[in-house]
């Protein structure tokens, strides 16, 4: 059997400008696979995201997607990304409907498809009614919605979502679980930093839990308690 790394990150040192941050980080995930990064804050774990999705260049190691390294010259790779950041980032001047069709041009996606699926999403994050409102004036939920929205309208083989569970609603989380089952199922893998750890248990088939700019350990939850014993029933202890 072929274990496909969709994303493999090896012996990653980088950071901001001067400032170090990521000491040495590597691990993969696997086709199909929702891993969980997490750690204490600030340990690095957005950082390792920025550097995934192109933001900030390593000083050393390697980041490769499907095997190929990405690199800077290059930007195709960021058609293979769909990214939910932390904090929504939209254009103040665009309507949601634009938000979506600017989606559609940048992954180069058919957009009878594109918009066929949008409509089940804007539906499903009850957004339907609202396709010439400016999403850059939402709420904190509605603007990570509309983010979510266009980050499953791209079929990119790599979803990296950054601390979803803050700031949706708990029917929202629900429905981004249930997406986000869904995309695994068609083999799309996930990497999702939270501090959730009782949601994410259930839904990551795997962890990767940062600490000081190093990848302290990775396994199941229950591994990860078993090597760090004194870590009480929840790793927000650590
Ligand atoms: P959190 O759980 O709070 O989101 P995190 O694990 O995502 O934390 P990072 O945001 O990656 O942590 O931060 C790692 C380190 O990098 C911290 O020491 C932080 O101060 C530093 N840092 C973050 N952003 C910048 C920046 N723009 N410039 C310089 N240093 C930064």
């Amino acid at each position: 059997e072929v274990t496909i790394l969709t994303l493999e990150i090896s012996h990653l040192v980088g950071g901001y400008s001067q400032i170090p941050v990521l000491k040495d980080i590597s691990f993969d995930v696997r086709d199909g696979e929702l891993v969980g990064l997490i750690g204490l804050n600030g340990a690095g774990k957005s950082t390792t995201i920025n550097h995934i999705i192109g933001l900030l260049t390593p000083q050393k190691g390697i980041i490769k997607i499907n095997g190929v390294t990405i690199k800077d010259d290059n930007q195709s790779y960021k058609q293979q990304i769909a990214y939910i950041p932390e904090m929504p980032i939209l254009y103040q001047e665009l309507t949601l409907r634009e938000h979506i069709n600017l989606t559609i041009m940048a992954y180069g996606l058919d957009e009878k498809d594109a918009w066929q699926k949008a409509d089940k999403l804007l539906k499903t994050f009850r957004l339907e009614n609202k396709l010439d409102w400016f999403p850059a004036n939402f709420s904190k939920g509605m603007k990570q919605k509309v983010m979510i929205v266009c980050a499953f309208v791209t079929d990119a083989p790599l979803m990296i979502i950054d601390e979803p569970f803050l700031g949706l609603d708990p029917l929202a989380v629900h429905d981004l679980l249930s997406l986000i089952e869904e995309r695994k199922h068609e083999g799309a893998s996930v990497l999702m930093s939270t501090h959730a750890l009782d949601t994410a248990e259930k839904y990551c088939d795997r962890f990767v839990l940062l600490h000081d700019g190093q990848v302290k350990i990775e396994g199941s939850l229950a591994e990860l308690q078993e090597a760090l014993p004194g870590v009480g029933e929840s790793l927000d202890d650590i």
